[in-house]
């Protein structure tokens, strides 16, 4: 494409993109560590106080269970709710539901820092909202109703009975000869289940920053997805009135900080932002729900507006955007529908080169949108100009929100920008950057979540197959069909993300595999059998598709800045969030699975 080409299909580049991506890959060799994951510290030993839970009163003992279950379901977040709900659906109602925290809820429950909401819409984003008959309050909604939603669907669909909450499964077992799993959990249990199904969240255990001397602070610290109220005071809507005298400092600047900034900045006395990398913070722009379209809701509504929205936000078209928000503008933007646009005005397909350049420019094209309104909202130019991400879009999660920006112009709020190198050490009393200490009364760390680590480990348990335990069987890589089984695992399925399609309405695509899986049960009940197993040659055509479509290694994520996206920047892993993901994106993933259960023979399924 000729300059004037590329000028007549995005309108005048008032920019050098050369020059930018120049500043992109400077930006990302700064952040690239050569320990990857490794920089990271387990919260194991001295650190696993914490992944303590502050929620529940302290205490809770219950007799050992060594009973037998038809369906058990390790998890309590979406993707076991969902779970448990489709299986009771389909007439399955001795169901177990096995949930390490004191309730039902996931990373709802977890949670709960001052500011947290769903940055999906909630009208797509909360699941069974048909079923349950009830509509969010807002558009994003505030995590405390999502955390209520959790429980009221916990409770229609009965998940409650026989339920094991504050149960962590130590041990799962298959016992080929009578067709049971055998599940030992940290209660002294010993029970058995024909069918498990695990749902352990792919964001579940909290991660530390291997940062020296992270142990010395004599401060109060906790982790994000442990918010200590007690110390703060105030609760999830902010007030946080114990740190109305106190020096404050958070590590971190990712979703998670993005939404509880504000309520520091607003309640702390001083507030300390340690910065390695700036987020893309868009215009939020929420709202309460419209009564008169609440009241104009067909049935069908729900799954018609999710597809629109994930049709929209995988590059595809539709006649209606019915969501109308960041997420759809910028796919719509970044992805196909612009190059279908511009393949309109040239009046040809553009070449695969072409495509890329468009995107690619498109991309900067938005970033400095970005980049601008951090220079629009913040006074101080030195601190705007460190509250600029300089990378492509989905190098990082895209954040929106209307007030994180601006807390950096309150008086007792100070971005400590470490350009990219992060922070130098914490000491007794602070936090150190650039041979600076910073004095702190509490330090808070927003540092996310265990992500390029084995599935094993994030889980918390092994599983031991017929032959093999999964941690053997998929050592080098993930090995599933559909990412619901792998061979040698009978009656045990998978929900989350593994070799699954990843999308932005995550919810949406735990429902799609609950459903499935579902069937696949319901499927093996009429046949008056009881084992369900992936043959090895199916499991084998679906690994060689996954590899076919692989995306995880192009150059897109090789370029950008490090981060859970692109397995902190290293070369490929076979742990990397999308390192065996479906590449074909979700709307195909789906597909596959419908048109697999329409064939109605369940193939590549040995059951018996
Ligand atoms: P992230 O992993 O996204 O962010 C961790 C932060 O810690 C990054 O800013 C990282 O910097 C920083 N960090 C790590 N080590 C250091 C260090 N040594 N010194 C200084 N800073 C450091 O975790 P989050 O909890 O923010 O988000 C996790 C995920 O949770 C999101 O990606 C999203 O999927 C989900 N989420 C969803 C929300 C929603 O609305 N639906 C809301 C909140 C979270 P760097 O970037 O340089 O690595």
């Amino acid at each position: 494409m000729s300059e004037l080409q590329i000028e007549d299909l995005l309108g005048p580049l008032d920019f050098d993109p050369d020059a930018l991506k120049q500043k992109y890959l400077q930006e990302r060799d700064k952040r690239v560590r050569q320990e990857g994951n490794e920089q990271y510290v387990e919260v194991t030993a001295e650190f696993s106080h914490y992944k303590d839970d502050p929620y529940v009163e302290p205490g809770f003992s219950r007799e050992p269970l060594f009973d037998t279950v038809e369906v058990a379901i390790i998890g309590g977040g979406f993707g076991g709710l969902l779970a448990g709900a489709r299986m009771k659906e389909a007439g399955f109602t001795d169901v177990r539901m096995i949930e390490q925290a004191g309730d039902f809820g996931g990373t709802w429950y977890w949670n709960r820092y001052p500011g947290a909401m769903c940055d999906v819409e909630s009208y797509c984003y909360l699941p069974l909202l048909e079923e349950m008959g009830y509509i969010p309050k807002h558009k994003y909604s505030f995590a405390p109703e999502i955390y209520q939603h959790s429980q009221n669907i916990a409770k229609h669909y009965d998940l409650y009975k026989n339920a094991c909450l504050q149960t962590s499964v130590k041990d799962l077992a298959w016992d080929e000869e009578t067709g049971y799993w055998t599940i030992k959990t940290n209660r002294g249990d010993e029970m058995k289940a024909r069918y498990v199904l695990m749902a352990n969240g792919p964001l579940n255990r909290p991660k530390l920053p291997g940062i020296p001397g992270i142990n010395d602070f004599k401060g109060h610290t906790f982790h994000t997805s442990r918010w200590d109220y007690d110390y703060t005071g105030g609760d999830s809507t902010g007030n946080l009135t114990g740190l109305k005298d106190k020096k404050v400092g958070i590590i971190g600047t990712g979703a998670t900080a993005v939404q509880c900034i504000p309520a520091l900045g607003a309640s702390s006395k001083q507030l300390f932002v340690f910065q390695r990398t700036p987020s893309s913070i868009d215009v939020r722009n929420n709202s309460e729900t419209d009564p008169q379209w609440k009241a104009s809701l067909e049935p069908g509504w729900q799954k018609a507006r999710r597809e629109n929205f994930n049709v929209l936000v995988s590059g595809g078209d539709q006649d209606v955007d019915l969501v109308g928000d960041g997420w759809t503008e910028i796919m719509r933007e970044l992805t196909g529908i612009a190059a279908k646009t511009a393949s309109k005005k040239l009046g040809r397909r553009l070449t695969k080169a072409e495509r890329g350049q468009l995107m690619e420019l498109a991309d900067y094209k938005k970033m400095n949108q970005v980049r601008a309104r951090a220079e629009q909202i913040v006074n101080d130019p030195e601190t705007a100009e460190a509250l600029k991400p300089y990378y492509r879009q989905f190098c990082k999660r895209p954040c929106f929100h209307d007030e994180y920006l601006d807390t950096y112009n309150l008086p007792n709020v100070k971005l400590v920008d470490t350009h990219g190198q992060g922070v130098e050490r914490i000491t007794e009393k602070g936090v150190v950057v650039d041979g600076v200490e910073y004095e702190l009364d509490c330090l808070v760390f927003a540092t996310g979540f265990e992500v390029g680590t084995s599935y094993t480990r994030r889980a918390g348990y092994d599983i031991k197959g017929i032959d093999s335990t999964l941690s053997d069987y998929w050592s080098d890589g993930l090995r599933t069909m559909h990412g619901t089984q792998t061979h040698g695992f009978p009656n045990c399925f998978f929900l989350g993300f593994t070799q699954t399609a990843v999308t932005v309405n995550v919810p949406q695509a735990l429902d799609e595999q609950a459903q499935h899986i579902a069937y696949v049960l319901d499927q093996v009940r009429n046949q008056g059998k009881h084992v369900v197993e992936v043959t090895a040659e199916a499991e084998q055509a679906y690994v060689d598709e996954i590899k076919r479509l692989d995306v995880s290694g192009t150059r897109f994520y090789r370029e950008c800045t490090p981060g859970y996206y692109n397995n902190e920047g290293q070369e490929r892993s076979d742990n990397g969030f999308f390192t065996g993901m479906y590449g074909g994106g979700s709307i195909r993933f789906f597909e596959v699975l419908e048109n697999w259960r329409k064939q109605g023979e369940m193939k590549g399924l040995d059951v018996r």
